[in-house]
């Protein structure tokens, strides 16, 4: 990279570290709409202050209503986009320090929002700053846009589309390094079908509150004594997984533990629905749980439900059955499909019915695929730049999650986690690498000159 924007990138470590704390001290979670804070007063505190930053960097900045605001550099028509959020998940448990005191250990800044996503937006903000500071020309002006509501509902987006023009080309540093092109497509259902009169009696059952997730424990109710709660045993030792049973007056509890997650990534997970499914079918019920017990169980590629894929760019199908509950005397039950670019949805969706007979089956979501081929002017530009400051080897890569990439119609997602990081974002003691975003600065003002400079 030019040598000036290296040395100025270097001076800034100071500033950016002091500025980033005041940032991570604003809570930012989503609340209550007040006027002029449509997310709360907290999202509104914060983009006021990320506005302020900007200005004091003598970019342009525009608000939009405190839904999103913008900061730019340069006047020329083409521009490329760098899409951020300001807003953050709630705290949770298991913090070991102040989730909103930034404190500074170990060369690691803590806080909710460090990784996702104020540290890799404020380091882009400083990218463009030392570009600006370097005097260096522009082909395309540079447009940092900051939403407040990525991590809820993407209000912010909609509303900045409908009154700004959305930039066609950019990245967005809420993600991982090297780069994601490809996010996968999406299929959610929902599946009812009538409680069985005959066979094995569920007295109660009801687990996961959410399709995305995969359901870490699952407990139901069923009817019979210390017979039943033998073959469970006796199931738990034949399959090698963890099954409990407890005999109490009202029936025998049983327990599926699995390993939790997130449904687009089952790698090395278990479905505690998908265990309880097996377990039930083996111990005599019959209709839609026997149904989806062999359809579904512990896969997590659709291969039963007909539906297994897979392709070059995005990799193979990922399926999760993330709720599965029994309510006065019907089932219910979701599957969650990440699909790749070239899988055809509508014949996935006739597969998917075809082999659950008896189960009433209906479309909840249907997103479709984004991908932005990795020989395209972006892909390769970014890729160079993360190889030029990094030294490791660039690829693109796929992913069943979504980014806020796809909000542009050539977007992809690039930073800031470095490979062998830990992903701590929504996670407990969120921190990041102060060295590790001083890099991504330098990886994204490389990656500025490349696209933006003239
Ligand atoms: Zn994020």
């Amino acid at each position: 990279m030019d040598k000036r924007l290296g040395t100025l990138i270097d001076s800034y470590r100071d500033e950016f570290v002091a500025k980033l704390q005041e940032w991570i001290r604003v809570p930012s979670v989503k609340g209550d709409p007040a006027e002029g804070a449509p997310f709360g007063t907290e999202i509104g505190r914060m983009m006021k202050l990320a506005m302020k930053t900007a200005e004091e960097m003598g970019f342009s900045v525009r608000a939009f209503d405190g839904y999103a605001c913008d900061a730019t550099l340069g006047d020329r028509e083409d521009v490329l986009g760098v899409l951020g959020h300001l807003d953050v998940v709630p705290v949770g448990d298991g913090w070991e320090r102040d989730p909103f005191g930034a404190e500074i250990a170990d060369g690691k800044i803590y806080g909710r929002g460090s990784n996702d996503d104020k540290g890799p937006t404020l380091a882009a903000m400083y990218a463009m700053k030392a570009l600006k500071e370097a005097g260096i020309p522009l082909k395309r002006s540079i447009r940092l846009i900051m939403g407040g509501d990525e991590e809820c509902g993407w209000e912010c987006m909609r509303y900045y589309s409908a009154h700004a023009a959305m930039p066609e080309i950019g990245f967005s540093p809420d993600a991982s390094f090297p780069l994601i092109n490809t996010e996968k497509g999406m299929l959610g259902f929902e599946l009812r079908f009538p409680a069985e009169k005959d066979g094995l009696q569920i007295l109660q059952l009801s687990t996961g509150e959410r399709t995305n997730v995969i359901a870490g424990e699952s407990r139901a109710l069923l009817a019979g004594g210390e017979e039943l709660a033998e073959k469970v045993r006796g199931y738990a030792s034949e399959t090698g997984l963890d099954y409990r049973a407890e005999v109490k007056a009202e029936g025998v509890w049983v327990t599926a533990v699995g390993i939790p997650g997130h449904s687009a990534y089952p790698e090395g997970k278990r479905s505690a629905i998908g265990m309880m499914l097996k377990l039930l079918k083996a111990l005599g019920a019959r209709g839609g749980i026997a149904v989806l017990a062999d359809a579904v169980g512990l896969e997590s590629d659709g291969k039963s439900l007909g539906c297994a894929c897979a392709d070059a760019v995005s990799g193979a199908l990922t399926n999760n059955m993330g709720i599965l509950r029994l309510e006065s005397g019907a089932w219910f039950a979701t599957l969650d499909f990440r699909c790749p670019v070239e899988a055809d949805q509508e014949q996935l969706m006739e597969a998917c019915r075809a082999h659950l007979p008896g189960i009433e089956v209906r479309v909840s979501t249907r997103k479709a695929p984004h991908h932005v081929p990795a020989d395209s002017e972006l892909v390769s530009s970014l890729l160079a730049a993360y190889e030029e400051e990094s030294g490791l080897k660039g690829e693109a890569m796929s992913t069943g999650g979504g980014t806020y990439a796809k909000v542009l119609k050539q977007g992809v997602a690039f930073g800031a986690v470095f490979p062998g990081e830990e992903e701590l974002a929504h996670l407990a003691n969120e921190y990041e690498r102060i060295d590790s975003l001083m890099l991504a600065m330098k990886i994204y003002a490389n990656a500025l000159v490349r696209l933006a400079a003239e």
